[in-house]
């Protein structure tokens, strides 16, 4: 039974990528944070973060010790936030190239779809989350281009979904992490919070 007093314990699955700009926000939301490195390490956090970086890369280091499906039977039931290359490992359909994923959040993405290596930028953009337009860093980042109906949509690219939310699953193919604005992390949070009672 968890014990509800305490501050929920946050991994971050630290295998390659963005981990520490995660850590440092979701402490200084409250949280307890974990770098997760070891599929054992899941049975100890009240949600996980999966960050960017490279997901043909994430892949390679999941293949080992049942690493992938530890990942697949947490993502199902437990509240999980991807960014960027965590929303393809999340993915039902990834595209460009087609590759493994999965299966939790239903949409289907695209890799590298707004260009090259160097098409990284910030755009402000408006959001359902209360607190006006939010800053959206992007690093070579994913479009995702088809959703279910239990897909809920808090800010857009152009009409392409941005930042989403399943259930207990929250997404997001910009970097939240390297702005300073806690809002995406916050409704993570609540949404582990919600989870846990
Ligand atoms: N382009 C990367 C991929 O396809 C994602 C980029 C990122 O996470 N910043 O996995």
């Amino acid at each position: 039974m968890a014990d509800l007093s305490a501050q929920p314990t946050i991994g971050i699955l630290a295998l390659q990528g963005a981990f520490d700009a995660h850590a440092r926000m979701l402490q200084a939301l409250g949280a307890k944070t974990v770098l997760v490195r070891k599929p054992e390490q899941l049975a100890t956090i009240d949600g996980l973060v999966i960050p960017g970086g490279e997901s043909t890369t994430f892949l390679k280091h999941l293949e080992r010790a049942g690493f992938f499906e530890a990942l697949a039977d947490f993502t199902r039931v437990k509240p999980t936030f991807g960014t960027c290359a965590g929303v393809i490992l999340l993915a039902k359909t990834v595209l460009s190239p087609a590759q493994k994923s999965l299966k939790v959040l239903d949409i289907t993405i695209e890799r590298n779809a707004y260009g090259r290596q160097n098409d990284s930028r910030i755009l402000e953009a408006e959001t359902t989350l209360p607190g006006g337009p939010i800053e959206m860093v992007y690093i070579r980042a994913p479009r995702i281009t088809a959703m279910g109906p239990g897909v809920e949509v808090l800010a857009d690219r152009e009409g392409s979904p941005t930042l989403v939310r399943q259930g207990h699953l929250l997404a997001a193919t910009f970097h939240p992490e390297l702005s300073t604005d806690p809002r995406v992390h916050q409704l993570f949070l609540d949404l582990v919070t919600s989870a846990r009672i």
